[in-house]
């Protein structure tokens, strides 16, 4: 009957936010542990140079590798961990374990290119957090010019003479600055240049119909023309198809990364991709 289906609906709503508030309540609770048991992999996905069409750096991605082996993605527990306020521990771990790796390229004396790191909006306000980035980088004697952080647009909406501030303490201890997801949001070019970004990253949504759709294609080209009237480096994501990419040398970006080139590999497949073997032997 009516009340019957009214009432199975009703259930089925109820146990659809049970089950995903359980999942978030375990997602929440094991965080601590999975910290512990080292269950979060650092992926790396490169960003290719187009004048050159060779790897210039990469973006450190975190996955969460369960015991049982299965990899989740950023999407499914970030989000978890930003609701609860944990996400600065994340940040802060990957970017200690891009340290490390790089660490490790320079104690065996190969030439790493720049990693960026992602870092959330609570990250980015912490106070410290310039201070504390700075430290573990230096723990690792990692030069500078090695490392850059992304953030996303959704910070700018905050303070705005706070926000200055950070960016120029990022800057004066080294850092390039990276805007992610660029023209997702709402905020302008004008902000691009009066925080003095190093790197914007235009958001893959202006991609997918990028040969067919006029407007999608001027907005791009506007954005590269002006950015790089103000020194700003322009990468291009979720780029999945060549003819995008002859578009995009087409404008003068400077940069893609996407599926077309390369996918998110562990470090150690990325570590083989740089520094191939030649006879067993590093070359
Ligand atoms: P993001 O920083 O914008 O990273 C780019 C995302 O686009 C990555 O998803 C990457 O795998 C994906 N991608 C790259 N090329 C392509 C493509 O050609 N096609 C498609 N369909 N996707 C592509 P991923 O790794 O799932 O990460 C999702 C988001 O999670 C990231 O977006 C970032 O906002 C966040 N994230 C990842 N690692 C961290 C972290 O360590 N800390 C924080 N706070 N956020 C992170
Ligand atoms: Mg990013
Ligand atoms: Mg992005
Ligand atoms: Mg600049």
């Amino acid at each position: 009957s009516v009340k019957t289906g009214r009432y199975d609906k009703y259930r089925f709503y109820n146990e659809s936010i049970r089950k995903k508030l359980y999942q978030e309540k375990s997602i929440e609770s094991s965080m601590e542990s999975a910290l512990e048991n080292r269950e979060f992999l650092v992926y790396y996905q490169p960003k290719v140079d187009l004048k050159t069409d060779k790897i210039a750096c990469s973006e450190a991605l975190v996955r969460w590798k369960k015991a049982d082996g299965t990899i989740i993605s950023p999407g499914d527990f970030i989000p978890v961990f930003e609701k609860n306020y944990t996400i600065p521990l994340l940040d802060r771990y990957v970017f200690e374990e891009v340290c490390r790796w790089l660490r490790h390229l320079l104690d065996e004396r190969h030439e790493p290119l720049p990693v960026s790191v992602n870092v959330s909006r609570l990250q980015f306000y912490n106070t410290n957090f310039v201070q504390i980035y700075t430290e573990i980088r230096d723990r690792y004697q990692i030069p500078p010019n090695l490392l850059e952080i992304e953030f996303t647009e959704t910070i700018l909406f905050d303070s705005w003479d706070v926000l200055c501030k950070i960016v120029e303490d990022l800057h004066k201890a080294g850092f390039s600055c990276s805007i992610d997801d660029f023209g997702k949001g709402y905020s302008s070019l004008s902000t691009v240049q009066n925080l003095n970004i190093d790197v914007l990253k235009i958001d893959a949504a202006f991609f997918p119909n990028i040969v067919e759709k006029e407007k999608d294609r001027l907005m791009v080209k506007g954005i590269i023309n002006l950015v790089k009237q103000f020194d700003v480096v322009t990468v291009a994501e979720g780029i999945e198809e060549m003819e995008q990419v002859e578009f995009l040398k087409s404008v003068d970006c400077d940069m893609v990364q996407g599926y077309v080139f390369y996918r998110p590999m562990p470090q150690e497949e990325y570590e083989k991709l740089l520094f191939p073997l030649v006879d067993g032997k590093a070359e």
